[in-house]
């Protein structure tokens, strides 16, 4: 089977791209890469450091300047990479309830965005990789051989959110998880569209096996 070099994976939050994109990468032997954690490090650096997320000069300085590596992970403690920003480990960090609220703002910003995609277009074009986030078939890799869009409904996505985390922590909320995720699916709105050439998913009945069947039956199928 001739696999594509670089394999997009687009979509909201909660959607399941993360899961998807990892069992995808394994059963490939392809690099996992997902993007959102740049803007979550990114994000984590700047409230430690009490910056104005209004301030998107200094934001953009700040993504100049920071280090961060998303390698495979060393550590066997649940996680599916190890996130590094200036030499400190954020791996767990960065899915605090405080970055997880304040991503999207820093997001925002152009010239923010344009740094993160500059590094992130660097690792993509070494090629063999799995790429996930929002743009990644729009902006990051237009070129990408395969491109898929995840879509499920609000409704969907929350109940998958709760009842991830319900396994991890606390019980959660589910008009709250369902409200937080609308909210940042209004600020990520900007940058959250399917490529022309992407092959729009919807999971609303599909299990994550369902899923990766549909695509490995659509890696075999390719010409
Ligand atoms: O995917 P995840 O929920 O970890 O992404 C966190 C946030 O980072 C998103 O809500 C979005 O604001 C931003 N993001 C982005 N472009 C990407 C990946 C993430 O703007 N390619």
């Amino acid at each position: 089977m001739q696999l594509p070099n670089v394999i997009a994976i687009d979509g909201p939050a909660g959607v399941g791209k993360s899961t998807l994109g990892a069992l995808l990468a394994e059963r490939i032997g392809y690099l996992y890469f997902d993007t959102g954690v740049m803007y979550r490090a990114l994000t984590l650096v700047a409230l430690r450091l009490r910056l104005n997320l209004n301030d998107g000069e200094t934001l953009e300085v700040l993504a100049k300047q920071v280090k961060i590596t998303v390698d495979p992970p060393k550590i066997a403690d649940g996680r599916q990479y190890t996130v590094i920003a200036d030499g400190s480990d954020v791996t767990w960090a960065i899915r605090d309830p405080q970055v997880e609220r304040n991503v999207s703002l820093v997001a925002r910003y152009p010239e923010v965005r344009r740094e993160m995609i500059r590094q992130q277009r660097a690792i993509g074009e070494r090629g063999r990789v799995v790429m996930v986030g929002r743009d990644i078939g729009t902006v990051v890799m237009p070129k990408a051989e395969l491109k898929i869009f995840l879509e499920a409904s609000l409704e969907e996505r929350a109940r998958r959110r709760a009842s991830e985390r319900r396994t991890s922590s606390a019980e959660s909320d589910l008009p709250q998880v369902r409200h937080d995720l609308a909210r940042r699916d209004n600020l990520d709105q900007h940058v959250l569209r399917p490529a022309h050439d992407a092959l729009i998913l919807n999971t609303d009945d599909m299990t994550i096996a369902d899923e990766l069947d549909w695509i490995m039956d659509h890696l075999a199928r390719r010409p």
